[in-house]
């Protein structure tokens, strides 16, 4: 089979391999559609997870079953399905504590363009396939099933790391795809009061379309004295963090009120340490707390935001800006998602 790969850190194309090999649990899955990633972004180019070899890139896919191992009792080929970007070990005991996405050791649940080869082949891998795949709703095209792959869940993730209560105003850092999911799913928790850090103006048109009311800059000046201006000096009860670095965290914890709570789901690329302003975090006393999280993955997820998106609850198609038909296309909407041109949030390609 044919798969888009990284050749090693910086460089990237087609190469042939071997189809991948079924256990008893896993399913065989040929890809209806593909979304690029930013996390494709930090592994090909700026060696996210370490050098890789001939691996092929990319977790965020829509499919249908081609092949079933002899223990999946719920999937049978010709099923369409929704293939969360995180595949956990179900049986694993960090599933068992609560937190799947750690299955194997810290962040391990992340396999797909990790430990095994990624989404952008003629077929990929499932492992446990009946705890990780779910079948994929009539209503729901190819091109927003992408978007439950990392999107909607890890946007939606920031959000219950951020415990968003019925009337609280959330401030959401970063309006990229995975912070205008956090807008959606704050607005969707009962937020009454939501302001975004961007100035894109297609991602500060589509954040207002899933309830964004105010927007700062990152480059005019700290975040925080910006919220702090905009509440009268109170701050936020809540904080995702969807982009920014490791700075952000002094912004976020100055800008959030006592007992407030900041959910980080940013990737964090470089930096040893994250900084903690003492005063601000009431010398140690404030009740603020910081959280940060892989997105969950596994069927009942995946059924549940897809449910979510079917009901017509959340409507995800503003996401997807570029969209191409066939593999060929699939190097220029990598190399898209790198150049990040001002009106692309996320390019798919659907393999007709
Ligand atoms: P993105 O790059 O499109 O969005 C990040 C946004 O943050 C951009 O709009 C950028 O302008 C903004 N930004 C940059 N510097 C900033 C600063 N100093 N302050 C405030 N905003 C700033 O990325 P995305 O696709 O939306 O993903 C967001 C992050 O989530 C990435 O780091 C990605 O790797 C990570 N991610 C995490 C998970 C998870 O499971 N936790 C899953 C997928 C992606
Ligand atoms: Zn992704």
């Amino acid at each position: 089979m044919r798969g888009y790969a990284m050749l090693k850190i910086g460089e990237s194309g087609w190469i042939e391999k071997d189809k991948p090999e079924l256990g008893p649990l896993d399913a065989l899955v040929k890809p209806l559609a593909v979304a690029i990633c930013t996390s494709d972004v930090h592994t090909l180019w700026e060696g996210a997870i370490g050098d890789r070899h001939n691996m092929i890139l990319g977790h965020e896919a829509c499919g249908e079953v081609v092949e079933v191992g002899a223990c999946v009792k719920d999937f049978k080929p010709g099923d369409k399905v929704l293939v969360p970007a995180i595949t956990p070990d179900w049986n694993s005991l960090e599933a068992q504590a609560g937190y799947s996405m750690h299955s194997g050791g810290m962040l391990a649940g992340w396999k797909f363009s990790n430990f095994k080869d990624g989404v952008f082949g003629e077929f990929f891998h499932v492992n446990d396939a009946d705890g990780n795949l779910a079948l994929l709703p009539e209503n729901i095209n190819p091109v927003d099933a992408c978007m439950l792959s990392d999107m909607v869940p890890t946007g939606f993730h920031g959000v219950e790391l951020a415990d968003v209560q019925f009337g609280d105003t959330v401030l959401v850092i970063g309006i990229g795809p995975v912070g205008l999911m956090s807008v959606a799913g704050a607005a969707l928790r009962g937020a009454s009061r939501i302001i975004a850090v961007g100035t894109r103006p297609k991602c500060v048109e589509v954040a207002k379309g899933y309830g964004a009311g105010e927007f700062i800059s990152y480059k005019d000046g700290p975040i925080a004295d910006q919220v702090l201006e905009l509440t009268n000096g109170e701050g936020v009860d809540r904080v995702v963090v969807a982009g920014g670095g490791c700075d952000t965290f002094i912004d976020a914890v100055k800008a959030l009120k006592p007992g407030g709570k900041i959910g980080n789901v940013n990737y964090l690329g470089n930096g040893d340490y994250i900084k903690i302003p003492r005063v601000e975090w009431g010398v140690g006393m404030g009740h603020k707390d910081i959280r940060g999280g892989l997105m969950p993955g596994g069927r009942l997820r995946m059924e549940k935001l897809g449910s979510l998106v079917s009901s017509g609850r959340l409507d995800v198609a503003p996401l997807a800006t570029h969209v191409f038909h066939g593999w060929d296309h699939l190097e220029e909407a990598l190399f898209l998602m790198r150049d990040k041109p001002a009106d692309l949030i996320k390019p798919v390609v659907v393999i007709d």
